[in-house]
């Protein structure tokens, strides 16, 4: 699967708690209402489904998912769908609520969802893969809706699974709706673009970030952990702007070559067809925790939640982290490598090119009017780099993490699109 961006190992401690310790700190400094608090400190909606999947050998397999609602004061909820093994409540909930923040710094009208399907998909069929992705859909067939919830690819997912999606639920209404999802095949109404979206996004706020820090992109030594689509479109794209890409790894592990990995479409390649990690490789073997502890000017961690943290976070040489990934720093890692002085574009912000497509693929779609990627891809660099300087800004002013900046910005748009709306009833 194109998108499946690739585990590095098992998330540590509880995303939920590292989200709700995230909103609290800045409620915290921004003063917030305590009431207002308590709203955003809760996700709306949570919807658990367990559903049977018929499979290739006659068996039923009943599987479990999710899709939660933290947020919808700016607009209908968006976020991505994630098939994984790793997949829990409190995961869905913080990755919700890490969305609504998402879309409100980067001035989008939407509020914030996730769902995820308990599931190994390359342990299943392409038949089976397709079986539980349209059951699914129908399950949750009662929240989604091109005004109401617009669901995503997200780690496990693809084009093809969103396709699978927006016909299952074009089926039981009767006519196509293909701004239901994003992310699907340009063929039935996907946007240019959007699968290289986020890794183009991770570009352009690192692209900032250098310049706020005075520092050359060219020649910069720069460390993926991840080589999924966010992981390995970073990389190809920051090695094309001139950055040297000296480690990249997978679920098996990392390779390591200080000269640089040359040509990243050639590890793409390798990757698809026979690993990222062959013997013959010219690059040295490490692992993942090595990686994220090498002597690199830029570390883009692209894998999952959690990955920095208490333990290895005094052990990080990056000078500057940029979040391709949800989640990949606790709470606690962050006031460290705040301690250490090291920049950390918080994932709010550095990931949020693919949701910023998908939005130009949800009002492409409902307008029926498509867009050349050239024109997908300036639209892009236009509003991430906007939300980059409106976060910078912050940031310059109030002083503390990006992080809080970057929350400071989103949390108070939130409240706003609330207070203007006031308390039904
Ligand atoms: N799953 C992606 C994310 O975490 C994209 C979500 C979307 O496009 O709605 O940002």
């Amino acid at each position: 699967m194109t998108t499946t961006a690739t585990a590095a190992q098992a998330p540590a401690g509880n995303p939920w708690h590292d989200a709700r310790e995230q909103l609290d700190a800045v409620a915290g400094k921004m003063g917030l209402d305590p009431g207002m608090r308590e709203v955003l400190r809760h996700c709306k909606r949570e919807f658990t489904v367990n559903f049977p999947v018929k499979m290739d050998d006659g068996s039923v397999r009943v599987f479990t998912g999710y899709r939660v609602h933290h947020n919808e004061a700016r607009g209908p909820v968006k976020g991505g769908l994630r098939y994984s093994l790793n997949v829990s409540l409190d995961e869905v909930r913080a990755l919700a609520m890490w969305m609504t923040w998402k879309c409100a710094v980067a001035g989008l009208p939407f509020g914030g969802a996730k769902g995820g399907v308990i599931v190994d998909p390359r342990a299943l069929s392409s038949g089976e893969l397709e079986r539980m992705t349209r059951r699914f859909a129908a399950e949750i067939g009662m929240l989604i809706g091109p005004d109401a919830d617009v669901p995503a690819p997200d780690m496990g997912t693809d084009a093809q699974v969103m396709a699978w999606i927006m016909d299952t639920y074009s089926m039981m209404h009767g006519h196509s709706a293909p701004a239901v999802i994003t992310g699907k095949p340009v063929s039935i109404g996907g946007s240019t673009g959007r699968v290289e979206a986020t890794g183009r996004g991770v570009l352009f706020v690192t692209q900032e970030a250098c310049r706020a820090r005075g520092m050359a992109l060219a020649g910069a030594t720069v460390a993926v952990q991840g080589f999924g689509n966010v992981g390995a479109t970073a990389a190809k794209l920051l090695a094309e702007a001139g950055a040297k890409v000296v480690a990249v790894s997978d679920s098996e592990g990392a390779i390591y070559a200080g000269d640089g990995l040359g040509d990243i479409a050639v590890l793409v390649e390798r990757k698809r067809t026979r690993g990222l990690i062959p013997d013959s490789h010219p690059g040295t073997h490490i692992t993942n925790a090595e990686l994220l502890e090498l002597p690199v000017d830029i570390l883009v961690p692209a894998a999952l939640e959690g990955q920095i943290h208490g333990g290895n976070a005094a052990r990080v040489r990056a000078k500057m982290i940029v979040e391709g990934a949800n989640g990949p720093t606790t709470p606690e890692a962050d006031r460290i490598l705040a301690q250490k002085g090291v920049y950390v574009v918080p994932d709010i912000l550095a990931n949020a090119g693919g949701v910023i497509v998908s939005y130009f693929e949800w009002v492409q779609d409902l307008q029926s009017f498509f867009w050349e990627e050239d024109e997908v891809n300036l639209r892009l660099e236009r509003i991430i780099k906007h939300a980059f300087q409106e976060v910078a800004d912050i940031h310059a002013g109030a002083g503390g993490t990006l992080r809080e900046a970057a929350y400071m910005l989103a949390v108070r748009r939130v409240v706003e699109a609330t207070q203007s709306r006031g308390i039904f009833p």
